[in-house]
């Protein structure tokens, strides 16, 4: 039945790793002792090797989980630290040596973790145990170990010596056991010692006879009794002790101890009492596996309900489908290529073409605004426009050159720069709401990742794309190299009087708007009365003093003060609400620009500007509207060919290579793990799978002793 041992530690292993519910809990070995009572000589005697942190100060801050797994058939001894992925380490120097540095990370304030160090040592020399051990009680408080550490370790404490647990209570001989906090705590939780050991260490350190009197134990019964052990090593000992090179501890501790109990035959071999780390060892090989043993029964039928119901909620939440983390990644990965390619729709040519032509229009109303709407001969141009008598060209060279003007400020306007970044910014904003959105939320450093490659790629291609479009709307700077037929003409007529139209409509909307605000049609009429008035006297006294011409620099004081003098006589016979008085400036501004935009309507409709091209300089509007469109077809054409077709043909590229292949297994797995539904997902379903092996397994075990037991009892 040894096997059983072995497997239910495999079996305990496996529950571990699924949370630490009381129900799912195997028996084992808890190691508890004051400070400097032999706990670690033990347990290193146990294990073969010297592997403890060591030191003064070093007390064991965080509980060790110590595996024991018996390797008959191999040579190699080594222990892995399964949490920290570091491998297999054969040098038990460096094991020391990581569980000092994992028992110093654990802050000074917070004195002990609860969280425990899981070490597995696989070894031909050691036995199948599970061995916990915990920090030394402290018995008396000091400076460097004040009373709250003492507080936490015995709590710590009691939190792991309670069943099924064994407890191995070590004490030293040269104290009093009335004294051994191991003992008062296991006799509070198991008063018969029924699932206690007792391990007297320093046995060479009391006289025979007071050490085979402790280990009869009549003062403080234990049901499984104690063992007296000489466990002390130096290091190196077994090397040298040994005089073998490859002699391990446990062995050298034996030979040692051999020496010791044998030349005191008369205490301890005519006695029943037991001695020895080897008989140890072989003590709690027989109390673990019997209490695996009669765990296996309840820990059957635990398992049994827990499997119940991880299935059932498996069969409710997923409809039993089995994902994984590489499945998840492949699918987010599958989503965002696709995804993004449903977005790219609107990034085709004629919708490019639309944006681009939107900003143009912009464009082509600011120029009009900057150089005919507030030019006051632009209402004469309007009439000469409806005069048939009136031949191109008669026309004043006034009117071609503003028209030169108008168009090389239009195509000299940044607009490579401009259309770029507006497409630029259109993908941005597409990337940045893919990244900021479901699943990306859950995968912050993967979303940074698209934002940055993404970014990347636009910047690369920014400056061509910009310096590209502008090379090819080079021909449009001159006005004279702009070729347009009759058809080109009446589309841009067209567009450019619905572009006014909507203009007037909103500089109609904002009149009405500032109508209702200062409280209808007489009193807007009535406040740019006044501010008509108000501008002339500011016309007159501006006039005035530059008749007088004083002194600039009295000039300057008196010019402040003269306005407000003058105000006053104003003011008090009309008392005017000053947002009202700004209100109305604003309304007779529109009012200006919507007369224009009814003279230049009124033309754009006109015979002449119907006619066509060659009266270009008569209709400006449409010659500037035809140029923006030309302009807007050339810049969609390059950005599609330096900036969308290369975006679209890296970005699913830049997928695959930044976010997909330098991804390893565990880094796949913590991302899916980042998204806390796939989280829950995959841990009930790891859950559900270990149990469904752990039930196969304890079924097996359970059996196996169906088979064995009569046969055993009839013999
Ligand atoms: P821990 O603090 O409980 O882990 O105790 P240690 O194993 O570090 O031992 C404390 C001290 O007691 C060390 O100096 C050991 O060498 C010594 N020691 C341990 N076991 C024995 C023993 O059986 N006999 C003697 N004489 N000293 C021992």
């Amino acid at each position: 039945l040894m096997n059983l041992t072995k497997k239910l530690i495999g079996i305990r292993t496996i529950l571990l790793s699924i949370g630490q519910s009381e129900s799912l809990t195997l028996p084992s070995i808890v190691v508890i002792g004051s400070q400097s009572s032999g706990k670690s000589s033990v347990l290193e005697a146990i294990v073969g090797h010297e592997f403890l942190p060591k030191g003064n100060n070093m007390v064991t801050r965080r509980p060790i989980e110590l595996t024991l797994i018996h390797t008959p058939d191999a040579a190699a001894e080594y222990g892995v630290f399964p949490a920290l992925g570091l491998g297999k380490m054969t040098d038990f120097k460096q094991i020391q040596k990581t569980l000092t540095d994992l028992n110093l990370a654990v802050p000074a304030s917070e004195c002990v973790s609860d969280e425990p160090i899981d070490l597995r040592i696989y070894s031909p020399h050691v036995p199948d145990l599970t061995l916990i051990d915990l920090p030394g009680y402290i018995q008396l408080a000091s400076m460097d170990q004040p009373e709250e550490l003492k507080e936490k370790i015995a709590a710590l404490c009691d939190r792991y010596i309670r069943e099924p647990n064994v407890i191995l209570a070590v004490c030293a001989a040269d104290v009093d056991l009335a004294n051994s906090p191991a003992l008062r705590a296991s006799k509070r939780v198991d008063p018969l010692g029924l699932r206690t050991i007792g391990v007297v260490t320093k046995m060479d350190l009391v006289p025979p006879e007071t050490g085979a009197a402790i280990l009869e134990g009549n003062r403080y019964p234990l049901h499984l009794g104690y063992v007296g052990v000489v466990a002390k090593h130096t290091p190196g000992e077994a090397r040298r002790a040994g005089r073998r090179d490859d002699e391990n501890l446990s062995s050298a501790v034996a030979r040692k101890e051999d020496s010791y109990f044998n030349s005191h035959k008369d205490q301890f071999g005519a006695k029943s009492v037991m001695v020895g780390t080897s008989t140890l060892r072989q003590r709690l090989m027989e109390v673990l596996e019997a209490r695996m043993s009669s765990s296996l029964h309840g820990i059957t039928n635990a398992v049994q309900l827990e499997l119940e119901e991880a299935s059932y909620q498996f069969k409710v939440q997923y409809n039993d489908r089995r994902i994984t983390a590489e499945s998840y990644v492949a699918e987010t990965m599958d989503a965002l290529k696709a995804r993004f390619k449903d977005y790219t729709a609107a990034f085709r040519k004629p919708q490019i073409r639309a944006k681009l032509k939107g900003m143009l229009d912009e464009k082509v109303m600011d120029v009009l605004e900057q150089l005919y709407w507030g030019d006051k001969r632009t209402a004469e141009l309007s009439s000469l426009a409806g005069d048939a008598k009136v031949r191109a060209e008669n026309l004043e060279p006034y009117w071609q050159y503003k028209l030169e003007a108008a168009s090389s400020l239009l195509t000299k306007s940044g607009v490579g720069r401009d259309s770029t970044n507006l497409v630029a910014d259109g993908l941005r904003n597409l990337i940045d709401s893919i990244a900021s959105g479901e699943p990306y939320s859950f995968h912050p450093e993967a979303a940074d990742r698209i934002v940055q490659f993404s970014h990347a790629i636009l910047r690369e291609r920014l400056g061509v794309t910009s310096d590209q479009v502008e090379n090819c709307i080079k021909p449009y700077k001159m006005k004279s190299e702009v070729e347009m037929d009759d058809r080109e003409w009446e589309a841009g007529r067209e567009r450019a009087v619905s572009l006014y139209e909507k203009e007037l409509a909103s500089c109609q909307d904002q009149l009405a708007s500032i109508k209702k605000r200062v409280g209808g049609n007489r009193k807007l009429s009535s406040l740019l009365g006044y501010v008509t008035k108000l501008e002339e006297e500011e016309r007159s006294k501006a006039a005035m003093r530059l008749a007088l011409s004083t002194t600039p620099k009295e000039d300057d004081k008196d010019g402040e003060a003269a306005p407000e003098a003058s105000t006053p006589s104003l003011l008090d016979n009309y008392r005017y609400n000053p947002a009202h008085v700004v209100d109305a400036r604003r309304a007779a501004a529109y009012i200006d620009r919507l007369a224009i935009l009814k003279l230049r309507l009124a033309a754009l409709r006109s015979k002449r500007c119907r006619a066509g091209p060659e009266n270009d300089a008569f209709c400006p509007e449409v010659f500037l509207n035809v140029v923006a469109e030309k302009l807007a077809y050339t810049s969609a054409m390059f950005i599609n060919i330096e900036l969308l077709d290369q975006f679209f043909y890296q970005f699913p590229r830049e997928i695959d290579s930044r976010l997909m292949y330098d991804l390893d297994r565990a880094e796949i797995t913590r991302f899916a793990r980042e998204n806390p539904s796939i989280r829950r997902h995959l841990d009930l379903q790891d859950r559900k799978d270990k149990l469904e092996d752990v039930m196969k397994q304890l079924q097996g075990l359970v059996n196996l002793r169906k088979d064995t037991q009569p046969t055993a009892r009839r013999q």
